[in-house]
């Protein structure tokens, strides 16, 4: 099935200079970049993208983080592109990530793991329109 999925690289994976790994990844793997946008999210921002997990007891953590710099997000297209992004992304926690994954080879621990990635079709189709405008994503 031709999806789209929603990636960030996350603030410790853009000060590590670590883009254009990642993105290679993507590319390597048959998923195309239709969209790519780099931003500092405020905590707001960040509290409204995660705001399924407001109610965790690490949300004043992740949003902290999402906001302490740049972030890259990108819109991916590709067979599968939601399951294939999870695939490569690896486990949340990097220490049980399966070797060869974003997060086993670069994330650093479960605050600093990278990488965000959609996490079913539908969740994407929420996730794309809060960075990208249909106008900004190209075919
Ligand atoms: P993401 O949504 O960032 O792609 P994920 O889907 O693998 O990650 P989620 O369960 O959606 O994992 O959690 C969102 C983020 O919250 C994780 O990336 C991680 O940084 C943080 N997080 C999740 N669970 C924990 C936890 N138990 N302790 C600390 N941080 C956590
Ligand atoms: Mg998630």
């Amino acid at each position: 099935m031709l999806e789209r999925t929603l990636s960030i690289i996350k603030p410790d994976a853009v000060s590590k200079k670590l883009i254009g790994s990642i993105v290679s990844r993507f590319e390597t793997a048959g998923l195309k970049v239709v969209g790519i946008k780099m931003q500092t999210l405020s905590k707001e921002e960040a509290g409204q993208f995660y705001s399924v997990h407001r109610e965790q007891p690490f949300f004043e953590n992740l949003i902290s983080f999402m906001s302490s710099g740049p972030t890259v997000a990108i819109t991916l297209e590709g067979e599968d592109a939601v399951a294939k992004n999870r695939a490569l992304m690896g486990a949340t926690d990097p220490q049980k990530a399966d070797q060869g994954t974003i997060r086993a080879d670069f994330a650093e621990s479960i605050d600093a793991n990278a990488v965000h990635g959609s996490d079913s079709p539908e969740n994407a189709a929420i996730e794309i329109p809060f960075f990208f405008r249909s106008l900004d994503l190209c075919f």
